[in-house]
């Protein structure tokens, strides 16, 4: 029988669409409250959510799903189906284990202690005051270690939540890889940071219209498909949806032109990856994306190794001054733009508005000191002091409050543990996709100096996007890069980019 007529096999793939078309409204409606919300709402829209966060984990739990998963199995052991239809059954197995074996009493708490653990961050950040979100931070910890227990990661719990986020990455590799991206990044840094180039003039009058359309006019050169899409403002810049419908978002400050830019291009990075799925295959491991990681690979590439290039803005140059025919100050020329660009700012504290050079000294700080919490080496009251003493040895300066320091990010306050080492995980990978894409790509950079850049995407779809979650982050490498993943790429082109 053909593996898509046997009806256990089609069962599942219903079920698992089912799944990702919930997924799809619930990320709607969750696009919807950072877009168009009315203030008076957000009530009402917790309530959507909840309502549909139990939807999906009763649709996740149904015996029915297992049931045509062990029939599936049983058939595959016989033979009688595809290798693609063996990933798609190995990789909903692993789900529906997490899923069951997590009791429903234990996912309405973490979900109330989200959302109440986002208000309590907020107050004690704007209140500079690290021990009213403490016990927060304690609670998150205690699920984190419930949650490791019940799925077999009793002894490790850090390495659920690392795996949580990129399938097959634990503890010990990140700090390998880590390890050497550190020993050759913190010297070159410091180095980097003692020559602090001339300030490139700061771009001036560039109104938010202007801003909207170049913005839009960029990502859809680069390739991000408006018939499948759309861009809006949000206070945070995000990527939701996926397939024919894929959300980005940017905001647009008058003195900050380029962030609108770079930040647009960053987004529409991780939605060209969501475009390029299998719209067929959607909720299969076939059709979703690889994990965090390769997608801050998609996202990183586009912004840095191509927005940040010279290339990008001698195409580029003519379209911002186009967009802003009435700029003060006059106009700026493409390497102007390229040099304000590629800004290095020493000293900053907040990692969302680290330059690439310090990014990912913010990322492996927060490694850090979320691996030494789970193994208990450290407790939560003495987070803050810890979190100071890494920023002076790493950024060089200690925060003057803990809003410039421990309380500045979102993550834990949902208990996204394990989230922070996807980014620099992603800025490796881009590296060494960059670096292979070259090698393949003949002239690749001259492309962007024309303001092409199919060959890149139709490059990235082939290898990347339409694999779904073939392959973990690790494999991934390996198969499109001829190399295991590794720091040295990412060091070479921070060296080409920024100077030696
Ligand atoms: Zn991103």
């Amino acid at each position: 029988m053909n593996t898509h007529e046997f009806p256990p096999y089609v069962e599942l793939r219903g079920r698992l669409r089912r799944l990702a078309v919930l997924g799809g409204v619930s990320g709607l409606l969750g696009w919807d409250e950072q877009v168009n919300l009315p203030p008076g709402a957000a009530a009402r829209r917790g309530e959507q959510l909840g309502l549909l966060a139990e939807l999906s984990h009763t649709a996740q739990t149904e015996p029915a799903l297992g049931l045509a998963l062990a029939a599936c199995e049983k058939e595959l052991e016989r033979g009688g189906l595809d290798a693609e239809a063996a990933t798609v059954v190995r990789v909903a197995r692993a789900d529906y284990e997490r899923a069951v074996r997590i009791p429903a009493e234990l996912a309405s708490e973490k979900a109330r202690l989200c959302s109440e653990g986002y208000h309590v961050w907020a107050e004690a950040r704007s209140a500079r005051d690290f021990l009213r979100f403490a016990p927060v931070l304690e609670r998150h910890l205690a699920l984190a270690r419930r949650e490791a227990g019940l799925l077999g990661f009793g002894d490790r719990p850090y390495d659920l939540a690392l795996d949580r986020h990129d399938p097959g990455v634990t503890e010990a590799k990140v700090a390998e890889l880590f390890g050497a991206l550190r020993e050759g990044l913190v010297p070159w840094v410091r180095a980097l940071d003692l020559r602090s180039a001339a300030k490139p003039p700061a771009l001036q009058g560039c109104n938010a219209e202007g801003q909207r359309s170049l913005a839009r006019r960029v990502v859809e050169r680069l390739g991000f498909d408006f018939e499948r899409g759309r861009l809006d403002v949000s206070l945070h810049p995000f990527c939701e949806g996926s397939g024919s419908d894929v959300r980005l978002t940017t905001r647009y400050e008058v003195a900050r032109p380029l962030d609108s830019l770079l930040g647009a291009v960053h987004e529409a990075g991780h939605g060209m990856y969501e475009q390029g799925l299998s719209e067929a295959e959607a909720g299969t491991a076939l059709g979703v994306a690889a994990g965090m990681a390769v997608h801050e690979s998609q996202s990183r590439l586009w912004e840095n190794q191509v927005a940040r290039s010279r290339e990008f803005w001698s195409w580029c140059g003519p379209e911002f001054r186009a967009a802003f025919p009435e700029s003060a100050g006059g106009p700026v020329d493409d390497e102007a733009l390229f040099a304000a660009a590629n800004l290095i700012e020493p000293g900053g504290l907040i990692r969302v508005e680290a330059d690439e050079a310090h990014y990912n000294l913010h990322v492996m700080l927060r490694f850090e000191l979320e691996r030494r919490l789970f193994s208990g080496e450290l407790a939560v009251r003495d987070l803050p002091a810890a979190w100071d003493e890494l920023a002076e040895e790493m950024l060089g300066r200690r925060p003057q409050h803990a809003a410039e320091g421990v309380l500045q990010d979102v993550h834990w306050s949902g208990g996204a543990f394990g989230y922070f080492p996807s980014y620099t995980l992603g800025n490796m990978l881009a590296a060494q996709l960059w670096q292979t894409a070259k090698v393949r790509l003949q002239g690749l950079e001259r492309d962007f100096a024309r303001g092409e850049f199919g060959r890149l995407l139709g490059w990235l779809r082939s290898e990347v996007h339409t694999r779904g979650r073939r392959e973990n982050l690790f494999e991934l490498t390996r198969r499109v890069c001829g190399a295991e993943l590794d720091a040295a790429p990412l060091l070479a082109y921070l060296r080409e980019r920024h100077g030696p």
